[in-house]
């Protein structure tokens, strides 16, 4: 009898996911329970060591430090950025530069702190002069990306700035046309919710922006809450009322 439920269980949870999937709104539903063939902590090491070593396209050659990213392998939220910049090339970590610490005060706004989440990007090793990633470097590293979001299956995926937003959804829509709108993701074994949002970058440059993406932070905020039932905790009344910059005062 109780593998009977179990696996009527199981079938309800899929026909769910479809529907959600082929209705196109917006799917809050959990990573499928399926085994994992390894500990996620297992996997996401495994990849890093494999970016490490990576030479599939000439970025390998002006790298200091690849930058596989960092965070919870178990993490509910996963940040996606577009590349490492200077300062992550040089410390083989992501967002830590001055866009970073602006990502990470935006976090905290919502009650979040940096080693509770994972930081991943698009490209693993810095594009020279941090120009833009070009297709084929793209399509070069994004298994890597692919293997991250499967190792920790995560609910919610914050895609920060264009590259990470048009990739993953596959479209050549603008980022300000894709931002705050939240669209059911899949992956290989499972799903989750992407909601596209600026990067801390463009924010640095055009502070006004801040009022959209604290909208953004607040709805990353409630999903994961209704996902997870209690975390993050409730976002600070002082936070919530210096809406609408993601609060506190970013360095710009
Ligand atoms: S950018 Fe990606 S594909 Fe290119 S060398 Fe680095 S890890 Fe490998």
């Amino acid at each position: 009898m109780r593998d009977e439920l179990a696996r009527l269980a199981r079938e309800v949870a899929e026909a769910l996911r479809a529907e959600a999937a082929s209705s196109g709104s917006a799917c809050a539903l959990p990573p499928r329970a399926s085994p994992r063939a390894l500990p996620p902590e297992d996997l996401v090491e495994d990849i890093a060591m494999r970016v490490r070593a990576c030479t599939r396209c000439d970025l390998c050659r002006g790298r200091r430090n690849a930058v596989p990213g960092e965070g919870s392998p178990r993490a509910p939220l996963l940040l996606v950025g577009e590349a490492p910049g200077e300062d992550e090339d040089r410390q083989g970590r992501p967002f830590v530069g001055r866009a970073g610490e602006l990502l990470t005060k935006m976090l905290a706004a919502i009650s979040v702190r940096r080693e509770e989440v994972f930081i991943a990007n698009v490209l693993k090793c810095r594009p020279p002069g941090n120009r833009d990633p070009a297709p084929e470097e793209i399509a070069a590293c994004r298994d890597y990306l692919t293997a991250q979001i499967a190792a920790i299956r995560p609910a919610i995926i914050l895609t920060l700035g264009r590259v990470p937003a048009r990739l993953l959804l596959d479209t050549p829509m603008g980022i300000l046309s894709l931002r705050g709108k939240p669209r059911p993701f899949a992956y290989p074994g499972g799903t989750a919710t992407l909601f596209p949002t600026l990067h801390p970058a463009y924010l640095l440059r055009n502070p006004a922006a801040k009022r959209d993406v604290w909208d953004d932070l607040k709805e990353v905020h409630r999903l994961l809450r209704e996902f997870t039932g209690d975390w993050p905790p409730p976002i600070p009344a002082r936070a919530a009322a210096e809406s609408p910059a993601p609060p506190p005062a970013a360095g710009s």
